[in-house]
């Protein structure tokens, strides 16, 4: 059978590069692969961009409402590998979907994406993967000061912020992100609370 994946790691682990290498390599086995992204991250437009220059297009944009299953049945049952790029903007539905797909389609699936936003709570989708993705696998990176970082702090003009909406993509309104270990990530936030 099948596995549903969730690989998870902070902004800058590289998730959008293992995800092209990914497809690549089913490739160049002569497998197919679909390559699939939530409509919600403006990103790149209708490629996955890897901050180390590799782009590929993607197939298909999920939006909301979207039967990821139906779709697949219908159209893609051949595919070997289905890749998931941003999967934690995903409804909670579509990722039972996705579950459905490996089960019972046979085909893997394959979703990279963030485990929680800036302010330390999950998405939607990121949080039904961590609860009924078959594997979870966390893609490293390093804050700054040499620690694991797993936390994505988000700047606003080059500000570090606390509040705002859970969705703001990076590139977008003068908004960045920048991955921190906790202990960098507190002693920010302790910081510009003592400037309020
Ligand atoms: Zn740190």
């Amino acid at each position: 059978m099948a596995k549903l994946y969730f690989k998870y790691g902070a902004m800058n682990s590289g998730k959008s590069t293992i995800l092209i290498q990914t497809a690549h390599n089913y490739e160049s086995l002569g497998m197919k692969v679909l390559v699939m992204k939530p409509k919600t991250d403006k990103k790149g437009d209708n490629y996955v961009v890897s901050r180390i220059g590799a782009k590929r297009k993607i197939d298909y944009f999920i939006e909301d409402g979207d039967n990821l299953y139906e779709f697949i049945r219908k159209y893609h049952k051949n595919i070997n590998c289905l890749l998931i790029d941003e999967a934690h903007f995903l409804e909670a539905k579509q990722i039972d979907e996705l579950l459905l797909i490996a089960a019972e389609l046979d085909i893997a699936v394959i979703c990279y994406g963030l485990r929680c936003d800036f302010k330390l709570n999950a998405f939607e989708g990121g949080a039904r993967l961590l609860e009924i993705a078959d594997k979870l696998e966390e893609i490293k990176t390093i804050c700054k000061c040499g620690h694991k970082a797993t936390i994505n702090v988000r700047k606003v003009n080059d500000n570090y912020v606390f509040d705002g909406n859970q969705v703001a993509i990076d590139g977008f309104e003068n908004v960045t992100y920048e991955s921190m270990c906790p202990k960098c990530y507190f002693e920010i936030k302790n910081n510009v609370k003592n400037l309020d």
